[in-house]
């Protein structure tokens, strides 16, 4: 990369004096000012380059600057650049298609929103609409957006600040077994406490009043959990015996992250609504959406549906999804994802746990991979408290920094890193990024007391 600090020095200067940052104490942080980017890789205007662990916040699937879907978007410009939702326009008629083409079930009709909040306000607003219900369950350890709805069904302390209680949101434990809420020893008795305890909560919350059931398929920011075998299964039956709407929020496991196109697949599970976005278009322009069932979308065939957004659909944004689900077909890019993460990072995190006493547990699957990292492997004591900051977070921050030093971008959520570079990582890459991390997760051992 080319080094120009003196345009760096003005990025970053015109950053920090105007642009106010999200979810962040705006006198506390560095943002890198970034010159460019392209496949796995992103450098500042200093010539250090970075592989992308991060896929951005899980969303360049397809990494940076594909040129197919620049020259997608550069192409629909000049062609269209706009249009006002209320007309069929190509390029939104061609992504609803495609995409409704992929979709588990009778999924086959595509509301288009700017990203995955708006999915989520809009698939709750569906299901009370269609069940005239208010309540929606959602579990903790969750992060389903930052609009009023989204964030109070989120189940992590980003709520707490917009949690006024009277959103209608009512929080359960999901599964977990290395962290479980239900003393459970293994992955069946987890499954079955998971669901006992989600019918009880269902029974003393009144299963009239619920309208829905909110769930990331593979939890992400939370920690990556995927459930046991029979858990999304056994809250389909649930739903259906109660009445209620299934919500699966896909927005962060959807188009490829988990090597199949939607996590669903995994479960052998159609939710209701499924909400999407990120790796619709790899985040090229904001595009995020509910994929609905029949039986929902047919309550909206006579009756307005009472929800809309001036962009719904926008035209450069439907064009890069189309490009990108182009790209993602020619190239196997989802074939890719489960294959890497089969060969090469399953066997090499694996590896790595073996020599650092730091990391208690490594769980995922395709390109969606936490590592848990603890202070003690008997206790499972994390390596952070919940929700550190300050010197409390030091361990974490000492990691982050080498992952840095050693050209690795980590994503950092609490005491975990998760390894979610883009679905089209080649096996090199991933293997650089490994290497990043062994060197790294030396400073994090230097916290274990083990
Ligand atoms: N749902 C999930 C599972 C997410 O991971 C995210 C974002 O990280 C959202 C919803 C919110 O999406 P957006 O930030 O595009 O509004």
């Amino acid at each position: 990369p080319h080094v120009d600090s003196r345009a760096g020095a003005a990025v970053k200067a015109a950053d920090r004096a105007h642009v106010f940052h999200s979810w962040s104490a705006q006198g506390l942080i560095d943002p890198l000012a970034v010159a460019g980017a392209e496949g796995s890789y992103f450098w500042d205007y200093e010539g250090n380059r970075y592989l992308d662990f991060t896929s951005g916040l899980v969303f360049t699937n397809i990494g940076y600057q594909h040129p197919k879907v620049v020259a997608a978007i550069q192409e629909q410009a000049a062609k269209l650049s706009t249009f006002a939702p209320a007309f069929a326009v190509e390029p939104r008629s061609e992504a609803a298609r495609l995409i409704a083409e992929r979709t588990p079930g009778d999924l086959d009709k595509i509301f288009f929103t700017n990203g995955g909040a708006e999915a989520i306000e809009n698939a709750v607003r569906m299901a009370r609409l269609h069940t005239g219900r208010h309540k929606v369950l959602a579990a903790y350890r969750s992060y389903h957006g930052g609009t009023t709805t989204a964030i109070n069904l989120t189940g992590d302390p980003r709520r707490w600040a917009s949690d006024n209680g009277t959103s209608g949101t009512v929080h359960f434990w999901a599964p977990f077994l290395y962290r479980s809420a239900f003393y459970a020893e293994n992955e069946a008795e987890e499954c079955a406490r998971a669901l006992q305890h989600l019918e009880d909560t269902i029974a003393f919350e009144g299963p009239a009043a619920i309208a829905a059931i909110v769930l990331e398929t593979i939890p992400g920011t939370a920690g990556i959990m995927t459930p046991p075998a029979g858990y999304l299964a056994g809250v389909r039956e649930i739903c259906d015996r109660y009445g209620i709407v299934f919500v699966l929020d896909e927005v962060m496991a959807g188009f490829g992250r988990t090597g199949k196109w939607f996590a669903a697949e995994h479960f052998d599970v159609v939710p209701d609504l499924m909400t999407f976005a990120k790796g619709v278009n790899s985040g090229y322009v904001p595009l995020g959406g509910v994929a609905i069932s029949g039986a929902i979308a047919e309550t909206f065939d006579k009756r307005p549906y009472p929800g809309g957004l001036t962009y719904s659909g926008h035209p450069l944004a439907c064009a890069a999804a189309v490009a990108t689900i182009q790209v993602m077909e020619e190239e196997r890019v989802v074939e890719n994802a489960a294959l890497i993460g089969e060969t090469v990072i399953a066997p090499g995190l694996r590896e790595l746990a073996e020599r650092h006493p730091s990391i208690g547990e490594i769980r995922g699957t395709g390109m969606f991979w936490a590592l848990d990292l603890v202070k003690d492997r008997e206790t499972r004591e994390p390596l952070v408290p919940y929700n550190a900051s300050g010197a409390d977070n030091a361990p974490m921050a000492a990691f982050g920094a080498a992952c840095k030093k050693n050209g690795l971008w980590p994503f950092i959520n609490m005491n975990r890193t998760h390894v979610v570079p883009p679905c089209n990582v080649t096996e090199a890459e991933a293997k650089e990024g490994l290497a990043a991390l062994d060197i790294a997760l030396s400073a994090a051992d230097e916290h274990t007391t083990a």
